[in-house]
């Protein structure tokens, strides 16, 4: 792996929902930049692979399969980073589903619960455990995956969704304020659309997005995992030591129309 700058030298990351998308590009970014990367997924053969990209590439990675709805496999997976790595610097909570697409009317309460539970539940209690580390060890950088769907509506049949976004741009921004003073900083990001499986699944939404690119987005094209990774690796690193509580938008320019 070329080291690039080392701007996470010395640093231990964990990233949930690393096996895939935003959350692989991310992975490889902070092992680039010299942090010890675990990553959790429900997918042990798709977070294995990451570890092995980060392995060619002379970064060092762990898997911990982590299902981040479910409070005792998270709490398992901080204690896990902790005890291989010895503390735990920076947190991409990313893992995240789109769920399926309906109204709000139309929507079933399973598909509510599982997104909120995934989307917005697995966020507070990934911080639930990180927090009391950081706090121990007097700091901390987390990143909590939202989305543009957290500041504005206007995706279609994506309004659970959309609620469970917003809901994480508040917990960041409530959970900054109170954990300033422990050193701890607490940022979101907000990707327009990016091209990764996600949004590559519904096949006929693509097309359409794809054939409307040019009018949706002022930059005219979709963005990259990487460029997402990016803006995560600087928000994680003490180059954005004052931010804090802040949802950062990458988005093309799409949400200032
Ligand atoms: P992706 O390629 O589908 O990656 C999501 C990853 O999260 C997958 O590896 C998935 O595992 C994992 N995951 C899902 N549920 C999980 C759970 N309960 N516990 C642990 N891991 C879980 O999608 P992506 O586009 O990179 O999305 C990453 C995040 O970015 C999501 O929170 C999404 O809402 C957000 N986002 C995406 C876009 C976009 O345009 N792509 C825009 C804004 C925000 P499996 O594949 O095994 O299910």
């Amino acid at each position: 792996m070329s080291k690039s700058i080392g701007r996470l030298e010395g640093k231990v990351a964990l990233i949930t929902g690393g096996g895939s998308g935003i959350g692989r590009s991310s992975a490889l970014a902070f092992a680039r930049e010299g942090a010890k990367v675990a990553i959790a997924d429900l997918s042990p053969e798709a977070g294995e692979d990451t570890v092995k990209l980060i392995q060619q590439a002379n970064g060092e990675a762990i898997f911990v399969k982590t299902n981040v709805a479910n409070a005792t496999e998270v709490r398992a997976l901080i204690k896990k980073v902790v005890a291989v790595y010895g503390s735990i610097d920076c947190a991409f909570n990313n893992a995240g589903i789109e769920g399926n697409k309906s109204s709000a009317v139309a929507c079933s309460e399973q598909n509510w619960e599982r997104v909120i539970d995934v989307n917005l539940k697995g966020i507070w209690l990934c911080m639930k455990s990180q927090i009391p580390y950081m706090r121990e060890q007097r700091g901390g950088s987390i990143v909590n995956m939202a989305s543009v769907a957290g500041l504005r509506s206007g995706l279609p049949r994506l309004s659970i969704y959309t609620a469970s976004k917003h809901g994480v741009v508040g917990l960041t921004k409530a959970a900054a304020v109170e954990y300033a003073r422990a050193g701890i900083r607490i940022n979101a990001i907000c990707p327009g659309f990016i091209q990764t499986p996600m949004l590559e699944r519904d096949e006929e939404t693509f097309s359409q997005l794809k054939a409307s690119i040019e009018t949706l987005v002022p930059a005219g094209r979709l963005g990259t995992p990487e460029e997402v990774a990016e803006a995560v690796v600087w928000l994680s690193s003490d180059a954005a030591s004052f931010v804090n509580g802040h949802a950062m938008v990458v988005d093309g320019g799409y949400t200032t129309r």
